[in-house]
């Protein structure tokens, strides 16, 4: 009896020393997963990991990366893998919101259970498709390398949330990685992708918030003018304009980007009202894409005093926003309020982690940002903007409803940007260009945002 009692103490024991082993290998392996991963015996992960790893396609099936006989190929065009670098990633992890960064586990088939036991043709590498399309990004890269800028642009439908067109410069071709010696800023940001993980001021692009603030809450305020002698002093400070706009309503405000006007209507708000503002329409709020965080958009006006205030109202002050982010605002304004989440993951091959890896992809609105009346006005404002200020055949042929801003940055120089959407009911593209030290956004971003809009239209337009 005392020999069965030993024995069945022994088991017990061994059970209870095996389930704590197991339980702190499971452990060790989820808090330490990253640096496990960085061990030689799993280079797997790393550098020379995705030399078996699965392929990454464009929307239309265009290879943008695979692995033949041991080695990881990209697109045969250099314009296509410097445009889609920032989306596809390259051997390293660099850039780190890459796909090829984001989601290395999936494309070498890495199981979280089994690692890499499984014998190679047991394990599944998945494939990735994703929503942008290759030559539409090679056609924005071309512009923008052809006048030099550094930047970003997206354009994504704003019904279903895929984005067609992605570049962030500078960019590099993945097969010579730039070898960056100190000191030299040609490449500065270049690991960045800009239509994520940058933030810019905003410029006057922000006044769609000042104004969608002062529709909601000062009654009769789209009518009300103001007289613009080209400079005004607001809370203690000059604030001014490129030229005076003489007798002005919100909406000849908007066209011709009156900062006056829109600074005073900030003071009038108040500093929590534009705040809460701000954040109904996402500054200060985490987005993320999937597994993506996208950079937050700021806005703070706590300790701001009039002059402040004012500023931040025509966004300058502190206020910082994310390119993704303010064409999300666009299409909020397309959509009556709503904005639609961008999504660049397609679809994986493998029925297996769709969950966790297509969780961006809802296409589905947020909390609504305005009042639909709210983006009626807005939308109605930047058509104005675009047909009466601009002429309708800056776009081509696309009808666009748009705002332009001329950021001043903390060093002197000025960013250009434009951001808006098609109104043409069959072509729905929200779109945001930041050109960095592009100077009036009219001139720099806006013939970017053209050249994006005509290269994105067929995907959406299914031809
Ligand atoms: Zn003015």
């Amino acid at each position: 009896m005392k020999k069965v009692l030993t024995r069945s103490l022994l088991t017990w024991f061994l059970a209870l020393a095996f389930f704590a082993g197991l339980g702190y290998f499971v452990v060790r392996l989820v808090t330490n997963a990253n640096e496990w991963a960085q061990l030689p015996m799993n280079a797997h992960l790393s550098a020379n990991g995705l030399a078996r790893a699965g392929a990454i396609y464009d929307r239309n099936g265009v290879i943008l990366a695979e692995s033949v006989e041991g080695e990881r190929l990209y697109n045969e065009d250099e314009r296509i893998r410097r445009a889609v670098l920032h989306s596809v990633g390259d051997d390293s992890t660099s850039i780190a919101t890459s796909v090829q960064s984001m989601y290395r586990n999936e494309l070498v088939g890495y199981s979280f259970l089994l690692g890499l036991g499984l014998p190679e043709s047991f394990r599944s590498t998945e494939d990735i498709t994703l929503t942008i399309d290759a030559e539409a990004c090679a056609k924005v890269y071309d512009a923008m390398a052809a006048n030099d800028y550094k930047g970003a642009a997206v354009v994504y439908n704003y019904k279903t949330g895929e984005i067609i067109c992605k570049v962030s410069t500078p960019t590099y071709d993945p097969y010579s990685p730039p070898e960056i010696a100190e000191g030299d800023d040609t490449w500065e940001g270049v690991y960045l992708d800009k239509v994520i993980s940058a933030s810019y001021p905003p410029g006057s692009t922000f006044k769609l918030i000042t104004a969608a603030a002062a529709i909601e809450m000062i009654n009769d305020s789209p009518d009300r003018y103001l007289y613009c002698e080209g400079s005004s002093i607001i809370g203690g400070e000059y604030v001014t304009c490129v030229e005076p706009h003489n007798e002005i309503d919100m909406t000849m405000a908007m066209a011709d980007s009156c900062n006056i006007y829109f600074a005073e209507l900030a003071v009038e708000l108040g500093a929590p009202t534009m705040e809460s503002y701000a954040e109904r329409f996402g500054f200060n709020q985490s987005f993320s894409m999937g597994n993506i965080d996208i950079k937050k958009s700021f806005y703070d006006v706590k300790k701001a005093d009039d002059a402040g205030l004012a500023w931040s109202g025509v966004g300058q002050y502190t206020d910082m926003a994310n390119p993704l982010h303010m064409a999300m605002i666009c299409s909020a304004i397309a959509n009556g309020g709503s904005p639609t989440m961008p999504y660049m993951i397609k679809d994986v091959s493998s029925i297996f982690n769709i969950g966790s890896l297509t969780a961006g992809k809802s296409g589905q609105s947020g909390r609504d940002m305005m009042k639909s009346s709210t983006a009626n006005k807005l939308s109605d404002m930047m058509r104005t903007t675009v047909r009466d200020h601009y002429g309708d055949s800056t776009f081509g042929e696309f009808h666009v409803a748009a705002k332009t801003g001329t950021a001043e940055v903390g060093d002197g120089t000025e960013d250009g940007w434009v951001v808006g959407f098609v109104t043409d009911e069959d072509c729905p593209l929200a779109f945001a260009v930041c050109i960095e030290n592009g100077g009036f956004g009219i001139s720099s971003a806006v013939p970017i945002a053209r050249t994006a809009i005509e290269a994105s239209a067929p995907a959406v337009r299914g031809y």
